[in-house]
């Protein structure tokens, strides 16, 4: 098993442009293909995606499902579904982000999957605050990564540089830890 650190990447990209075995997709609970990252995955895998995703039409907050990535370079997609800020107490985000994390990672695991890309998960539309969000982040990816060989790498996909400013702090200051 590697270093868990070594594992674990930043990168400012569009997801849906990554090689990697599965990208992660901030769903929503009923599974109906919606905007923000949600949409340009289902843009860029085409209309099977969202046939697959309301097809299994349900997925509580916190977990993950998966399905093909159909026209994506990756072969799964595995949709997860954050909390949204405003509809918890705020210790319930904490614990229903890692879940998503946590259960994306172990799901990936099960389906062999070496590499794995997450979007900032929750810091869009669904308000959680960034800064918290990535600490989450990487603690619920180091300790997955602490205890399994697979995913052998686990990148966080950020959309802007100042979002990947805030994985990167993140990852600095769980090495510190
Ligand atoms: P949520 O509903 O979980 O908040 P959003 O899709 O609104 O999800 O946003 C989650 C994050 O995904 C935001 O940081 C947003 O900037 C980012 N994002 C949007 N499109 C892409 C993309 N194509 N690739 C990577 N990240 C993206």
């Amino acid at each position: 098993m590697g270093a868990p650190f070594s594992r674990l990447t930043v990168v400012r990209a569009d997801i849906t442009t990554l090689d990697v075995d599965a990208i992660v997709n901030a769903a929503n609970s009923k599974l109906i293909p919606g905007g923000g990252v949600d949409g340009a995955i289902n843009k860029a895998a085409g209309p099977e995606l969202g046939r697959a995703m309301m097809a299994i039409g349900r997925c509580p907050t916190g977990e993950a499902v998966i399905t093909p990535g159909f026209k994506l370079a990756a072969q799964h997609v595995i949709h997860t579904v954050a909390p949204v800020f405003s509809q918890h107490k705020e210790a319930d985000v904490w614990r229903l982000l890692g879940n998503c994390y946590r259960n994306s990672l172990a799901l990936a695991a099960e389906h062999g999957v070496a590499t794995i890309a997450f979007p900032s998960l929750g810091t869009g539309v669904y308000g959680i605050p960034i800064n918290r969000a990535a600490g989450v982040a990487v603690d619920a990816a180091f300790q997955h990564a602490d205890g399994r060989d697979a995913p052998s790498r686990i990148v966080f996909c950020c959309f802007s540089d100042g979002d990947a400013e805030h994985y990167r702090a993140a990852l600095a200051a769980r090495r510190g830890a």
